[in-house]
């Protein structure tokens, strides 16, 4: 997984602001710590201070504090105490700011005392309310910040877990992947030595067989010619069980032209007619005669047909018809391979294109022909359709991208 710098949010530009800064600049956990922290120590001192100040003009203290009462306009030196409040409740949240306030309720009651006014105790009260009311909004909204805050840093916490268990899980995908390789080329090695072995075999007969009767000369021309036919096609079944396993190792990538389905496919059945017409099947061709041409290889598009109309053939031992069918549908070229045969399982259609899946009996399939095909098509950027029914036959549909000024 990648990972992209995202654009900082307002909350993050916010975050990063000095109004940020100087909430983190207040010591964490003050709430539990009360007494032992020296802000309790620092609000104590200012409340102090401002009670002198306070009590200063009113007291007998007066004489030597008319200066303070003096200086200060009109409730002033009353309104200073919204510092003490306002720092408690930064440090001690509600409890500290609700404490402040009682301070100064404790403070500024016993004045009425000395007042010389008749509404001694409105405007006090109504300011130590307002203290009070604001402390707790502060409070509230620095525990709202900080809440947010760590929510924040968990959800990057948790993000950067799952970053790691997304990457561990990757590690141990392709570890899989590997181990299955390896399964596979165990698999392969069996089957490939058995494959390749059976039509060696027969080679190595009909070889023998032939230079035996030219050393005797009783070798007639129709029989050896039959025997070089069957020597053939073995040598072209192993070549093509070698073709197919080369391209399932190298997955080489396609060396593109424009390439003409039609004359692909027509190819293919010079190459398969004599095998279908051993197994009685009859070859339908509906080709569209004004096919686009497609960026394609034209060897490995040779290679796909091959083997789906191989499977084809093979699905019809009792004989049958294959249709092959090309039309241009959209952008794109459609080339449908249609067999009567024994048609796919609903379990085995997932597994078709799995390398060395097969249903073949021993020494006649590798499960290399279809993981091919999807290979091939996936590098050429197409895509591959099956449809089947049990006893009635499959068909399928590959898909390429055409080319709508290039008319086959
Ligand atoms: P192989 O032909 O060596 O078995 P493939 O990958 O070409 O390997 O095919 C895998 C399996 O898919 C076959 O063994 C067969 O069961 C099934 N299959 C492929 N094509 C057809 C088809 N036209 N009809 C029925 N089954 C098919």
């Amino acid at each position: 997984m990648t990972d992209h710098p995202t654009p900082k949010s307002t909350w993050q530009r916010w975050k990063d602001s000095i109004a940020m800064k100087t909430i983190k600049w207040l010591p964490e956990n003050q709430v539990s710590r009360g007494v032992r922290s020296p802000h309790f120590w620092i609000i104590a001192a200012l409340m102090a201070v401002l009670t002198l100040v306070y009590y200063a003009g009113y007291t007998p203290l007066a004489q030597f504090g008319s200066f303070f009462t003096d200086a200060f306009p009109h409730d002033l030196h009353r309104t200073l105490f919204l510092i003490p409040i306002i720092y408690a409740a930064l440090t001690f949240r509600v409890r500290g700011a609700l404490g402040a306030s009682f301070v100064f309720l404790c403070v500024v009651l016993p004045r009425t005392f000395y007042s010389p006014y008749t509404d001694p105790l409105v405007r006090p009260l109504l300011l130590v309310l307002f203290t009070a009311f604001l402390g707790v909004l502060t409070a509230m909204l620095i525990d709202r910040v900080e809440k947010e805050e760590k929510a924040h840093v968990e959800l990057n916490i948790a993000h950067q877990k799952l970053s790691t268990y997304v990457q561990q899980l990757k590690e141990s995908q392709d570890q899989l992947i590997q181990a299955e390789k390896l399964t596979s080329l165990g698999q392969m090695a069996a089957s490939i030595a058995h494959e390749i072995n059976n039509p060696l075999a027969g080679v190595l007969v009909y070889t023998r067989l032939l230079s035996k009767k030219l050393t005797e000369d009783t070798a007639r021309k129709e029989e050896s010619l039959d025997y070089l036919a069957k020597m053939e096609s073995e040598v072209s079944r192993c070549s093509r069980i070698i073709r197919n396993l080369l391209d399932f190792a190298r997955q080489t990538q396609p060396t593109l032209r424009l390439v003409d389905i039609n004359q692909v496919i027509e190819q293919v059945l010079a190459m398969v007619g004599h095998q279908a017409q051993l197994q009685n099947v009859e070859v339908v061709k509906e080709f569209s005669p004004s096919l686009p041409k497609v960026m394609a290889d034209f060897d490995q598009l040779q290679q796909i047909f091959t083997n789906l109309t191989l499977n084809a053939i093979q699905a019809m031992p009792d004989g049958g018809r294959l249709t092959i069918r090309s039309s241009a549908v959209d952008s794109e070229v459609r080339i449908d391979v249609q067999d009567t045969g024994c048609g796919i399982s609903k379990e085995n259609m997932g597994k078709l294109f799995t390398p060395f899946f097969t249903t073949k009996a021993k020494g006649k399939g590798v499960g290399l022909g279809l993981a091919v095909v999807h290979g091939i098509i996936e590098r050429h950027k197409g895509r591959i359709k099956v449809q089947s029914e049990v006893g009635k036959g499959t068909t399928f549909s590959v898909y390429l991208g055409g080319h709508d000024d290039e008319k086959g």
